[in-house]
């Protein structure tokens, strides 16, 4: 069978900024909604958009 075990939950930890895998993008995720790196979370906090 080729049935993949994908859950639609299942979270990535690829940041949507830089698209680098950082185990804090998942982190960040659930706390603040955004799938960015903690770098980039950082950079984001210090040049506010
Ligand atoms: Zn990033």
């Amino acid at each position: 069978m080729t049935e993949t075990k994908k859950n639609k939950d299942d979270l990535d930890n690829f940041c949507e900024e830089c698209n680098s895998e950082d185990p804090s993008v998942s982190q960040n995720f659930i706390m603040y909604g955004y799938k960015i790196c903690v770098s980039c979370k950082v950079s984001k906090t210090i040049f506010p958009v």
